[in-house]
C-alpha cells in the first residue's frame, strides 16, 4: 500500500497486449480507480522501474523465452500477489499453438515459407524461444487466475475492486474461458 492506494504494476511477456487494452476499456471507471490505486510500473505509464515492494502484479501473455521467464521471476519476487491476466498467461492459449512443432518448423514457416522479401531468421536483438510455450503458473507461483481472451473490462474492474477491498476476487463468477 502506498498511503491507503494500492500499488499496481502490470507487463506483458508472449501476447498480444489486448489484455491491457481491455485494461483500458475501463474506460471512466479508470478516472474511479485513479483515486484508489498507483500503477507504479507498466507499459501504459511512464514509470520502466519496478519497486521493491508492490501490492498487486499483473501479467498478460505466456512465457516464450528468457526475457518473459526473467519478468515473471520479478514479478513474483516484488509483487505481494501475482495475478495472472488472460487465456494466454493462464493456459498459453496462442503463444502455446507453437507446442507440438520443433522449434526449427515454427522459425521456418514464420520466417521462410511466409516471406516473400529477403526471408531470413533473426539472430540478433531478440531473444532465444524455449522449446516450449508455458503459462505464467509454470515457471512461479500465481495467486489470481483471470481467464478470458481477454477478460472483458467489467471482470477487470472487478478483480481490482476486490483487491482494493482487501478481499479475494473469484473470477469463476463473473468470466469463463474464451469469453
Ligand atoms: S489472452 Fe487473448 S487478448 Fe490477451 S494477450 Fe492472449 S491473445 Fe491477446
Amino acid at each position: 500500500m502506498s498511503g491507503n492506494r494500492v500499488t499496481v504494476a502490470t507487463a506483458w511477456l508472449d501476447g498480444c497486449s489486448g489484455c491491457h487494452m481491455s485494461f483500458l476499456d475501463m474506460d471512466e471507471r479508470l478516472v474511479e480507480l485513479a483515486d484508489k490505486i498507483d500503477i507504479v510500473y507498466s507499459p501504459l505509464v511512464d514509470s520502466k522501474t519496478l519497486p521493491e515492494q508492490v501490492d498487486v502484479g499483473i501479467l498478460e501473455g505466456s512465457i516464450s523465452n528468457e526475457e518473459d521467464l526473467h519478468k515473471a521471476q520479478e514479478f513474483r519476487r516484488h509483487c505481494k500477489l501475482l495475478v495472472s491476466l488472460g487465456d494466454c498467461a493462464v493456459n498459453g492459449n496462442v503463444p502455446a499453438m507453437r507446442n507440438p512443432f520443433k522449434l526449427d518448423a515454427v522459425f521456418e514457416r514464420s520466417y521462410r515459407d511466409n516471406v516473400d522479401t529477403q526471408p531470413q531468421i533473426p539472430t540478433e536483438g531478440v531473444p532465444s524461444l524455449f522449446k516450449t510455450v508455458r503459462p505464467i503458473h509454470g515457471v512461479v507461483q500465481v495467486d489470481v487466475f483471470v481467464p478470458g481472451c481477454p477478460p472483458h473490462a467489467d471482470t477487470i474492474y472487478y478483480i481490482l475492486s476486490e483487491l482494493i477491498g482487501g478481499r479475494t476476487p473469484d473470477p469463476s463468477q463473473v468470466t469463463r474461458f474464451g469469453a
